[in-house]
């Protein structure tokens, strides 16, 4: 059993042996990035350096990096996802190359000194070229020189190993990624498939090779960079034959203190494995958070927000599994991960008193808004309660009543329902979707007047979703290029669908800088207009999504702020705050759907 503190120090231990130097992980929260709230990898407060600028340390480094993905806040409670984590890395900038790169993954997996994996357990993916970018070769010949055989390497395209630019233009090249046969009790096949899942990816080497142009060319660059990135959890769950993240020791301890506050059979074992992961997880991040270098606390913006959501997640959680709230879920869970990772992170041995302090006084807040909602409900079933000995039939609750509490008190809709189940009613989510929009038509319609047409579906959802498209297609074209047009749309009250043309699948850390960018307009309370004019007006005005439009038809133009300007019918909200009544914005999905065209899939949602 290898330990997580055993994996840092000998990934540290071994590259400082090739001569790296050994460098902090940065805070959690960006400094020179206004685009993402949080660190997301090894590479991202790197991006500087590997831009060019000169590193404090040298040209070769190698770290164990603190990282926040909320995008993946949906997926926790699975196997392999977490919104904290840590990544180890190493990189050189216009130092070694990818001889040396390969060679020591090769030699760190492999070594008997060091992870000791064996070679029949070990495949590859190279790039396999197109019209722009040669194939790789040189990383191939590379495994093979190291004893990967021909039919343990996979050649792959644009979607799978290939990295960047972070922006338009810039730094980019192939990279190269390690897999490990998962499987205990089956032997590895002689031939690596890479959709086969008992193969798992565990390891990215990129190589920062060209520079992509204006005109998207790709040119050979003069200081050639490695980034590698190496998720801690995960490979200890590979190197262990673990099932999931929270076999790791870095969890036991945090699920022994869950198992012993829950009360035995409160839900089903697979609701209760749920709540205890979301519990561990929520709880771990949002230690870090706070107990950050430079740490945040709870608040309605920004990080803050997101802290705070993390908090009352798992204080929800904790509900379900009914331990009682004076208990203090997060600040217990939380003083057993200061305890575990102190050593690794000094910075939460020294903010112990300040973190279990906050964690406190948000699930107090909570605590209070739950009480106030949950007392106004109590006085509406005294009224209104089935008596027990009735059938079994249920009552419905007047969904008005509902949305008053909802509304007043701030009480999460899935909060009411449970209690409401709980006395033997229910709740008619339709009529209460129904109640909720009558609310919000209400509030604007004074303030807007009538909508110009355009949309079959004209909902307070839908409309804010259409505003959220235009602020996705433009920070798509800020993230990706300008290549980046639409084609095609499709916006239900629940997600929007956008289709734009983009040459390959997108990493997580564009996916994450375009999240970001429309949450930071939203947050920024941008007015939207609308302007009417010519097709040749809108054109010099530089507005986008005219695809569509003859030449002397008379278009209008929606502008956002002065952030987008884009020729659409609406309707459209008036100020992009209304997007955050439903949420912040989420990409839930990003997919080809044919050659050259990807498509996102995207909601305003509370988590
Ligand atoms: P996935 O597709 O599973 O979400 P990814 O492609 O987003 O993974 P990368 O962006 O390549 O992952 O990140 C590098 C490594 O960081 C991954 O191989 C993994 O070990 C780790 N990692 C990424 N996201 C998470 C997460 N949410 N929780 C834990 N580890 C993660
Ligand atoms: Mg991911």
């Amino acid at each position: 059993m290898i330990t997580s503190h055993e994996l840092r120090k000998k990934f540290l231990d071994f590259f400082l042996s090739k001569n790296h130097a050994i460098i902090p992980s940065a805070s959690l929260i960006p400094e020179n990035d206004p685009t993402a709230l949080f660190i997301n990898s090894g590479m991202h407060p790197l991006v500087p350096y590997l831009l060019g600028e000169k590193h404090p340390k040298g040209t070769m480094l190698t770290d164990v990096q603190k990282c926040v993905r909320t995008v993946d806040i949906d997926e926790v409670g699975d196997a392999t996802h977490l919104t904290f984590f840590e990544m180890l890395g190493n990189w050189s900038l216009g130092s070694y190359f990818k001889k040396e790169a390969i060679e020591w993954s090769f030699e760190f997996l492999t070594s008997y000194r060091w992870l000791n994996v064996p070679l029949s357990r070990l495949a590859v993916s190279v790039y396999k070229g197109d019209d722009l970018v040669p194939k790789d070769e040189e990383s191939a010949r590379i495994w093979k020189s190291m004893g990967i055989v021909e039919e343990r390497i996979a050649y792959l395209g644009k979607e799978d190993n290939w990295w960047g630019p972070a922006g338009k233009t810039g730094p980019c090249g192939p990279d190269t990624e390690m897999f490990y046969w998962v499987q205990n009790d089956t032997p590895p096949p002689v031939k690596f498939d890479p959709s086969d899942k008992r193969w798992m990816e565990i390891w990215n080497d990129v190589f920062m090779q060209y520079n992509k142009d204006q005109s998207g060319n790709f040119s050979e660059m003069p200081q050639k960079n490695v980034d590698t990135g190496i998720g801690l959890e995960r490979t200890l769950v590979v190197l262990n034959g673990l099932n999931n993240v929270y076999e790791t020791d870095l969890f036991i301890p945090l699920f022994q203190k869950i198992n012993g506050l829950k009360r035995a059979d409160a839900v089903s074992a697979e609701a209760e494995m749920r709540a205890m992961r979301i519990i561990a997880d929520h709880t771990r991040a949002a230690v870090f958070i706070i107990g950050d270098q430079r740490g945040v606390t709870p608040s309605n913006v920004d990080q803050g927000y997101i802290l705070r959501r993390l908090i009352r997640r798992a204080v929800r959680q904790a509900r379900l599994l009914e331990i009682p709230m004076d208990i203090g879920i997060t600040s217990e869970v939380g003083s057993r991960v200061i305890d575990l990772m102190q050593s690794a992170y000094p910075e939460l041995g020294r903010g112990r008193e300040k973190i279990l302090g906050e964690l406190t006084k948000e699930e107090q807040k909570f605590e209070k808004t739950l009480e106030k909602g949950l007392k106004e409900l109590k006085k509406f079933f005294a009224k209104n309660e089935t008596p027990q000995s009735a059938d079994s039939s249920r009552q419905k609750v007047d969904s008005s009543k509902a949305f008053f509490i909802f509304q007043s008190f701030g009480f999460p809709l899935e909060m009411i329902q449970e209690e409401v189940l709980a006395h033997r009613m229910y709740i008619d989510e339709q009529e209460f979707k129904g109640e909720f929009e009558k609310h919000q038509g209400l509030s604007r319609q004074g303030a807007e007047g009538k909508f110009s047409g355009g949309l079959a579906d004209h909902s307070t959802a839908t409309t804010r979703l259409h505003t959220a498209t235009h602020l996705l297609h433009q920070a798509l074209r800020d993230v990706l290029g300008d290549h980046v047009a639409q084609k095609g749309s499709n916006i239900t009250e629940k997600r929007l669908r956008f289709d734009f043309s983009h040459p390959e699948k997108m990493t997580e850390d564009q996916k994450a800088r375009v999240s970001a960018i429309v949450n930071g307009k939203i947050r920024a309370r941008l007015p939207v207009k609308i302007q009417e004019m010519s097709v040749e007006d809108s054109q010099k005005s530089g507005a986008i999504g005219l695809f569509e439009h003859k030449y002397n038809d008379r278009v209008s133009v929606y502008f956002v702020g002065d952030y987008s300007k884009e020729v659409c019918g609406g309707p459209h909200v008036k100020n992009t705050s209304e997007l955050a009544e439903n949420g912040v914005f989420k990409i839930i999905k990003e997919e080809g759907v044919s050659a050259g065209v990807r498509r996102i899939k995207a909601m305003l949602e509370h988590f």
